[in-house]
């Protein structure tokens, strides 16, 4: 259960509400995000709800049964919006672009991207600086030094940024540096990580387990939720299955499931979802038709020689390509 705490609640009320819901054998845990306070109160009881509801302090009350609560559509059927510092927004109803390569290499390869995206007029670019490779002789990145640089080209050319957070402690040397936090899927379930997230007001871009279920990555996203931060975007990004051909399964299937779960926004990422650049675009486009929000794809001057993840990372003429396609298919989509 969900109890929406009225803005000017005062401490005694809390005090009351709490009590009476302990009375019906719940326990309470209370949330206080960047836009609200609530309670979450788990319990079985069966009870009419006005009698929370109709206390002083309380704003609304909803019945929710999933394991997840905040990130529920059954609490919140309003689409959750997010707006950068760039006025870039994601949300429902809209098709957010992300683009940039796997891996910040040097500040020659990051403007040379950036100016690619401005004139094809894309709000956001990507780029790893931690990267969490799979083997430790691979590229690890640039560092906090690369986001810095990242960040500062970025912004001269008026685009928002997203990269990825390895660990914990890194977030705070990050956050001057980044607008969306992205969580890979090897920490999608390091809730130690999701836990300090959920402390900050940035948008974290939260990318499905390779094996995860999408209860898991719900529940994932309830960790941040949970401790403040409700700008969250959900990703797929594709699962590890028996199929060896392509190197993820995207499971496409997420997309209209997750909206209907959850009021968050959902992200595909068609290049880590089948890893092979001549599918990227067929597999972004069903991804809108099915129902996504945006996607974050990777692109390169010379994607041969991309540090990492070359094979799946699109050139710019075939992202060119890639965007007007999305743009036409997307505003196809919005007639249906
Ligand atoms: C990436 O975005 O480059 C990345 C490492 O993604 P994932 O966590 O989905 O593998
Ligand atoms: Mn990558």
């Amino acid at each position: 259960m969900i109890v929406t705490l009225a803005n000017a609640v005062k401490e005694e009320e809390i005090q009351a509400i709490e009590s009476q819901l302990k009375g019906f054998g719940y326990t309470c845990k209370q949330i206080k995000t960047q836009k609200a306070q609530y309670l979450v109160a788990i319990g079985k009881q069966l009870f009419d709800i006005r009698r929370v509801g109709s206390l002083p302090g309380v704003q609304d009350v909803h019945r929710v049964s999933d394991a997840y609560k905040m990130v529920s559509r059954k609490w919140k059927a309003t689409p959750s919006e997010i707006l950068l510092d760039t006025g870039t927004r994601v949300q429902e109803g809209g098709f957010t672009i992300m683009a940039g390569p796997c891996s910040i290499e040097n500040e020659e390869q990051t403007r040379d991207t950036a100016s690619f995206l401005k004139q094809a007029g894309i709000g956001i670019m990507r780029g790893g600086a931690f990267k969490p490779r799979t083997s430790p002789y691979s590229f690890q990145g640039l560092g906090i030094e690369g986001l810095k640089m990242f960040f500062s080209v970025a912004r001269e050319h008026g685009l928002a940024i997203i990269s990825e957070v390895v660990a914990a402690s890194h977030i705070e040397s990050m956050y001057e540096y980044i607008d969306i936090f992205q969580v890979g899927t090897r920490n999608s379930q390091n809730f130690d990580l999701l836990h300090e997230l959920g402390k900050i007001d940035k948008p974290v871009l939260l990318k499905r387990a390779m094996s995860g279920t999408l209860e898991e990555l719900l529940q994932s996203a309830e960790y941040i939720f949970s401790k403040g931060n409700e700008r969250i975007m959900l990703c797929e990004r594709g699962i590890r299955t028996f199929e060896k051909s392509y190197r993820n399964t995207l499971d496409l299937n997420a997309i209209p499931v997750l909206k209907e779960k959850s009021h968050l926004p959902v992200i595909i990422d068609p290049s880590h979802g089948i890893g092979i650049r001549k599918f990227v675009e067929p597999m972004a486009l069903a991804g809108i038709i099915a129902g996504a929000d945006g996607m974050i794809v990777e692109i390169h001057k010379t994607p041969d020689q991309a540090y990492s993840d070359a094979a799946q990372t699109l050139g710019f003429t075939q992202a060119e390509a890639l965007f007007d396609r999305a743009r036409k298919v997307f505003s196809m989509r919005s007639t249906f």
